[in-house]
């Protein structure tokens, strides 16, 4: 089969007779177009939209990453998708979702495609070092709770090198060009939603997922270098050191040069492994 073959619509009936959820992806939002999932998603959460609602396009016409980069793909070619929840956390533990949906993802990796997935702190899944997924989560507040989470996923299924942009072409990858064949859009994102809310229910029933992530994680015991993106950052503060250990919000501890520890948090910094 020639990669033409597999870009086609998703189509998503071979998705529902796949799914064993109760809720996770039982209602799908599905455009051929749109600017982005996690955009949609954000506003049928503010209408209260089920649990586990599924926005997924076969293509996004300002998909976005963390710090307001973009997330880039070919139509009909790889997975953009958002899911709704509406966990019991508090603002600070939101990142647990992303913890969730990452280790579904990196399962999926490995059921339907036997590729062994790594975790990049904080939010990409990489297979071989070089980075296949992204997980974008967005929190809604009301007050001080969470009022909602968003997960957004661009997950790189089919697209091939020569379709990459320069931007990431030495970075990425896709699940197509590790495993040397197309693999089936449907089967993974039915993976992905099966393995999201299993997980998610033992996160409800108290189970934390950082044990889970930090085991799968291929940044610790790597010196990494952490510059300070957020906005009210008024001097580009940047930090060298080594990756140790992670905490229950999945803020990463660095152990600097003067044997100092510092505690960085997901959002607001970028990070460069040495
Ligand atoms: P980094 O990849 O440097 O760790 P990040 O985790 O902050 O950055 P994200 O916010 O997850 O990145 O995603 C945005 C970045 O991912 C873009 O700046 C671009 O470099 C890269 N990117 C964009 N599209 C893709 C894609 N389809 N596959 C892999 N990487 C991509």
């Amino acid at each position: 089969m020639n990669r033409n073959d597999m870009a086609h619509p998703l189509e998503l009936a071979q998705v529902r007779a796949r799914l064993t959820t109760d809720y996770v992806g039982r209602e799908i939002v599905y455009r051929a177009r749109l600017g982005s999932t996690n955009d949609l998603a954000q506003e049928m959460a503010r209408q209260r939209a089920p649990e586990g609602t599924l926005v997924i396009a076969d293509e996004q016409t300002a998909g976005r990453g963390r710090l307001g980069r973009q997330w880039l793909s070919p139509p009909c070619t790889n997975l953009l998708m958002s899911l709704i929840f509406y966990p019991l956390l508090a603002p600070a533990q939101a990142q647990r979702m992303t913890m969730v949906c990452a280790l579904a993802v990196a399962d999926a990796l490995g059921l339907v495609a036997g590729l062994r997935a790594d975790i990049k702190w904080p939010n990409d899944i990489l297979l071989r070092e070089k980075k296949v997924a992204g997980v974008l989560t967005e929190l809604g507040l009301q007050g001080d709770a969470l009022a909602y989470t968003v997960v957004g996923i661009g997950l790189n299924v089919n697209v091939q090198i020569s379709q990459m942009p320069d931007l990431i072409r030495q970075t990425a990858t896709s699940v197509a060009i590790e495993k040397g064949e197309p693999v089936s859009r449907e089967a993974l994102l039915a993976a992905i939603l099966n393995g999201v809310e299993r997980r998610y229910e033992r996160m409800r029933q108290g189970e934390s997922p950082v044990d889970e992530w930090g085991a799968r994680l291929a940044t610790l015991g790597q010196r990494v270098h952490v510059a300070d993106m957020s906005a009210d950052a008024t001097t580009a503060e940047s930090w060298e050191g080594w990756a140790e250990r992670v905490d229950d919000d999945g803020a990463l501890w660095l152990r600097l040069d003067d044997g100092t520890a510092r505690r960085v948090l997901a959002g607001d910094v970028t990070l460069r492994a040495h």
